[in-house]
């Protein structure tokens, strides 16, 4: 029995794999706080329930059509228009199981093999991997100058003969910097020039801070839609709360989404049914639910970063949105591998390596969950890391002692 070369060059989803561990180590009764985590802690919005609820009343639960169903694309429609102000038609709209199926599709929809996709660093864990699999060849850009934000000479030079792609993710994961608008214009002129596909994975473009707005790709495009190469991701996962339920969707060129719903029609189908009516609720439905989880994101990351501001050695880029901080602590391990299994072993702290996301010595850091964990985890990884640190310290009634430094 032997397994595909393609199957070996992909790796495990590291994040997802943080969860399954943090998981065992809390049923295990270890005093676990999840800094890795990709999702926030509220609930959804009381409108997906009742939506997703009443479908399965019915207890009718059928096929539906591949791209999704038409009140999901209506709803879509409806807030591309408000958020994008963009006129769409059904046949511009595809939804798909999360803006990962989303960007996966779209990808095996572009790329012909040793096509070349091109995002910068730091990125989504996933992107590389997704390239891969759809037999495309990443190419990754990282800042010359150390920050965490390209130049559009920079993602220029980037580009060759076989490139296929564009990814920007803005605001971004794990850095939580959003792009400048002359990024975002410099980035829709570059693809219109070159020809290329520009996927803008807006999955928290909703999700800014001290007072910004999302920034709108169409703006810098003088073309229509049915010719321009410009790619929409966006979900209900993080804005709304509702990553298990699993709705992404995209937003393009009717002859990318015709062979975006042919590959998913052979794959998958469309998202589940009461998953969709949810998102339909979410989409539809009363929008302070966003509201509330901004203003706690907002506040938690201005508690996360005065923290971390407070640690010697350590380096953070306050972000403009997501729930995610990426502070530099190279000065204490440059490893970020290491560094994250040490934290995780000696203090219980989960976050996720740099290296993942394809920047060394830093740590990815979330914000969405308590503020009690935030502040409890940076002391916990203080005091596993600082020398001017007390010896002992206490999880619960269990007295650790330093016993490394
Ligand atoms: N893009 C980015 C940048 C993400 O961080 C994530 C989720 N972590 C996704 C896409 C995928 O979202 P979904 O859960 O809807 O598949």
């Amino acid at each position: 029995m032997s397994i595909s070369q393609l199957a070996r060059s992909i790796c495990e989803s590291p994040t997802l794999k943080l969860n399954e561990t943090a998981a065992l180590l809390r049923e295990k009764g270890e005093p676990v706080i999840h800094l890795g985590g990709g999702e926030p802690k509220s609930k959804a919005p009381v409108d997906a329930i009742i939506n997703c609820a009443a479908v399965l009343n019915t207890g009718e639960v059928r096929y539906a059509p591949a791209d999704g169903i038409p009140a999901l694309k209506k709803a879509v429609i409806r807030y591309t228009e408000e958020h994008y102000d963009k006129v769409v038609t059904p046949d511009n709209v595809i939804a798909s199981n999360g803006a990962k199926q989303s960007i996966m599709v779209a990808l095996y929809s572009i790329l012909e093999p040793k096509d070349e996709v091109v995002f910068p660093a730091p990125y989504w864990v996933s992107y590389p991997e997704m390239v891969k699999l759809a037999g495309g060849v990443p190419v990754v850009v990282t800042p010359e100058d150390g920050t965490f934000r390209p130049t559009v000479e920079e993602m220029a030079q980037a580009v060759g003969h076989y490139t296929k792609a564009i990814i920007i993710n803005s605001p971004n994961n794990p850095s939580g910097v959003m792009y400048s608008e002359e990024f975002i214009a410099g980035m829709v002129e570059l693809c219109e020039k070159k020809n290329l596909y520009l996927i803008m994975d807006d999955t928290y473009n909703r999700l800014v801070y001290d007072g910004r707005s999302p920034i709108n790709c169409y703006r810098y495009t003088r073309k229509d839609l049915e010719s321009s190469n410009l790619v929409v991701v966006n979900c209900v996962s993080k804005m709304y709360a509702m990553t298990g339920f699993r709705v992404g969707w995209t937003v393009g060129n009717k002859e990318l989404v015709g062979a975006m719903t042919n590959i998913q029609s052979q794959q998958t189908s469309g998202p589940s049914v009461p998953a969709q009516w949810a998102a339909v609720g979410a989409l539809n439905g009363v929008q302070s639910s966003i509201m509330s989880l901004r203003r706690t994101l907002e506040n938690n990351r201005n508690v996360l970063v005065k923290h971390l501001n407070a640690f010697d050695g350590v380096k953070v880029v306050k972000p403009d949105g997501t729930f995610y901080t990426f502070p530099d602590f190279s000065a204490y391990m440059k490893d970020s591998q290491k560094l994250a299994n040490f934290l995780l072993d000696k203090v219980r702290v989960v976050t996720v390596p740099g290296k993942d996301f394809g920047m060394e010595g830093h740590l990815r850091v979330s914000f969405c969950g308590t503020i009690k964990e935030i502040t409890e985890g940076v002391e916990r990884i203080k005091w596993a890391l600082d020398p001017n640190s007390p010896n002992e310290l206490y999880l619960g009634d269990r007295k650790l002692v330093r016993d490394w430094l």
